[in-house]
């Protein structure tokens, strides 16, 4: 792709790749969940719901058909981060010995955290509520989400959750195999978030290093209750800024210590 020179075709051509990466990658891990959760073993991890009933199919396919919008706003970013790179405007680098595999690694981490914060001072922008209607709505209509949500966002959304990509590369150097890992991992997390299934261990949210870190009830309160838990990965800027939800360690440990019917 490097070679290629920068013509209306070469840029369709980077946008239907990049909409069928993205498309894979949203039906693979939203797909693998569903699969898993809301069908397979639907019945016997009723009791890890965390709200127990299930929303309507209408919801699902709202969910479905606005995160395959978004995939089509997320792939036009990426031509847009191709063009960039093309021009020597990006930090992006080739080479991982260039930099040595602890900076790859190092890179991977600091962009989770880089995320973290973005996703969650820009989520909170986007509860204003002369922002709200027009930007964050669209995923706020499934009150109980499933893990086909997790990219069901308006368009003017889906741009500033892109965003995040182009923060990267244009301030830090980075690994195209390093933005690669750390959008996979944003995936899985962005999923769980959505799944509506509690998976982590009973007493999580109050232990001294679970306790960072979010949950799926965390987020799925997020969508039931809307201006509270607004972060994504971890709990640092919900702690410091005092808006998780006042029953939040209630409600995990309630769903938590529901004993399995099977
Ligand atoms: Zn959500
Ligand atoms: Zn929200």
């Amino acid at each position: 792709m490097n070679d290629l020179p920068i013509t209306i075709q070469t840029l369709g051509i980077v946008w239907l790749i990049n909409f069928s990466l993205l498309t894979v990658r949203y039906l693979v891990f939203a797909g693998t969940a569903y699969s898993i959760f809301w069908i397979w073993k639907r019945d016997k991890l009723q009791y890890k719901r965390t709200q127990i009933e299930y929303p309507d199919k209408s919801k699902l396919l709202h969910e479905f058909k606005y995160s395959m919008i978004t995939m089509t706003i997320f792939a036009a970013v990426g031509v847009g981060i191709f063009t960039a790179k093309k021009n020597g405007f990006t930090f992006l680098y080739n080479d991982i010995s260039e930099r040595g595999i602890v900076y790859f690694l190092f890179s991977i981490i600091v962009a989770i955290l880089i995320h973290d914060t973005f996703f969650y001072w820009s989520h909170r922008l986007m509860h204003h509520k002369f922002i709200f209607k027009y930007v964050h709505k669209v995923h706020h209509n499934s009150t109980n989400p499933s893990p086909w949500a997790a990219f069901s966002f308006h368009p003017s959304e889906s741009f500033i959750e892109a965003l995040i990509v182009p923060i990267l590369v244009f301030t830090m150097p980075i690994h195209p195999l390093a933005i690669l890992a750390f959008l996979l991992y944003m995936t899985f997390m962005n999923v769980l978030g959505h799944l509506g299934f509690e998976l982590y261990p009973k007493g999580f949210t109050r232990h001294w290093f679970g306790k960072w870190h979010n949950t799926a009830t965390h987020h799925n309160m997020h969508h039931k209750f809307f201006n509270c838990n607004y972060g994504l990965y971890f709990n640092f800027w919900d702690m410091l800024a005092g808006t998780n939800h006042p029953n939040y360690h209630e409600v995990f440990a309630e769903v938590t210590s529901r004993k399995s019917l099977s």
